[in-house]
């Protein structure tokens, strides 16, 4: 009991200390839905982040930034969109090895090869990806505009990177809405893939009320299987949010990042919400700790540690592909 007091006291005065040092610093402090409930509280609630949001989200206050510093608590490549978006600005990751199984799947060269195979086939990059693979591609997109990004090509074929479930998923719905064909790729999300169709089948059978919420980066046998019986949503996690809203269900079977369970909880306490808990190992690099580390940098020979910085020409080849996307929010 002692310790658990002690530890709960300590994040407390960790919170507080954050949150004064950020004015101090000049600082802005994003965060990403998975981040870890602490991480996720917003200045009204107590907590000292500024803004949290979906990767599109996190893309479009990035533009908005007034503050000279920002302290991004999320993974590498969202820290790079924020730097391609606010060159002048400092963009701080308190870890470095916050990477992505998807970013890492492909590589700018990849892209090259495979314009060579396919030339004249427009290149969709979700935005999990780095910014030398950004900065090869036509367009960016989200899960929650990429069907849009999909339909507004003219052309009847379309090269889709690097996530290869989320592009499956796209695939029946452009095919069915537009006939258009997707060429994919090989990368998947090592959290979403672990949702399998007989674990969710478990879950359901033991909450045959619960309706599901389920992210595109979930495998399709997974999806089929998982909609036979139940009803709720499939889309990005904004879809997620506002679709439980809207729902009249009490309980809810999360398929997406454990951590959302707690941006669901905060917003919809009078609601229950079940999941398997799988967590990103990545997003989970970035604690209290870390981050009053980055923010402590700020102005001494130490920020290098902490800071993104990216060659001139991937920012100037980056900022296109993601200023397109940025036209469908
Ligand atoms: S949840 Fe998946 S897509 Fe998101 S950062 Fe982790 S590995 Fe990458």
């Amino acid at each position: 009991m002692e310790t658990q007091t002690t530890s709960r006291r300590t994040k407390q005065e960790l919170i507080e200390e954050i949150h004064q040092l950020k004015k101090e610093k000049d600082a802005v402090i994003l965060a990403h839905y998975y981040m870890t409930p602490d991480l996720q509280l917003t200045v009204d609630k107590g907590g000292f982040t500024d803004f949290i949001g979906d990767s599109l989200g996190l893309s479009v206050e990035a533009t908005k930034i007034k503050a000279k510093n920002v302290i991004f608590c999320g993974v590498k490549f969202m820290a790079e969109t924020a730097k391609i978006l606010n060159p002048e600005k400092h963009i701080l990751l308190p870890d470095m090895g916050a990477g992505c199984s998807l970013a890492s799947s492909i590589t700018a060269e990849d892209i090259k090869e495979l314009r060579k195979k396919h030339p004249g086939v427009p290149i969709i990059a979700y935005v999990n990806t780095y910014a030398e693979t950004k900065a090869e591609v036509d367009i960016c997109c989200t899960s929650r505009n990429a069907l849009a990004i999909a339909k507004s090509f003219e052309e009847p074929e379309l090269i889709f990177v690097p996530d290869v479930y989320m592009g499956q998923n796209l695939q029946q719905n452009i095919e069915a809405q537009t006939g258009k064909k997707l060429i994919l790729w090989h990368g998947s999300c090592e959290v979403h893939e672990q949702f399998t169709g007989k674990n969710m089948k478990a879950m359901q059978a033991m909450n045959p009320d619960a309706e599901m919420l389920m992210h595109w980066e979930v495998p399709k046998e997974t999806i089929n299987t998982s909609f036979e019986n139940s009803d709720g949503v499939l889309g990005s996690t904004n879809d997620i949010l506002r679709y439980v809203g809207e729902s009249k269900a009490q309980k809810f079977i999360l398929a997406s990042e454990c951590d959302l369970g707690a941006t669901l909880k905060g917003m919809y306490p009078d609601r229950e919400f079940i999941t398997p808990c799988f967590k990103c190992p990545y997003m989970k690099t970035i604690t209290l700790e870390n981050t009053l580390a980055a923010l402590k940098s700020i102005e001494t020979d130490k920020v290098s540690h902490y800071e993104i910085t990216l060659p001139e020409d991937v920012i100037s080849r980056a900022y296109m592909p993601i200023k397109r996307m940025l036209q469908f929010t």
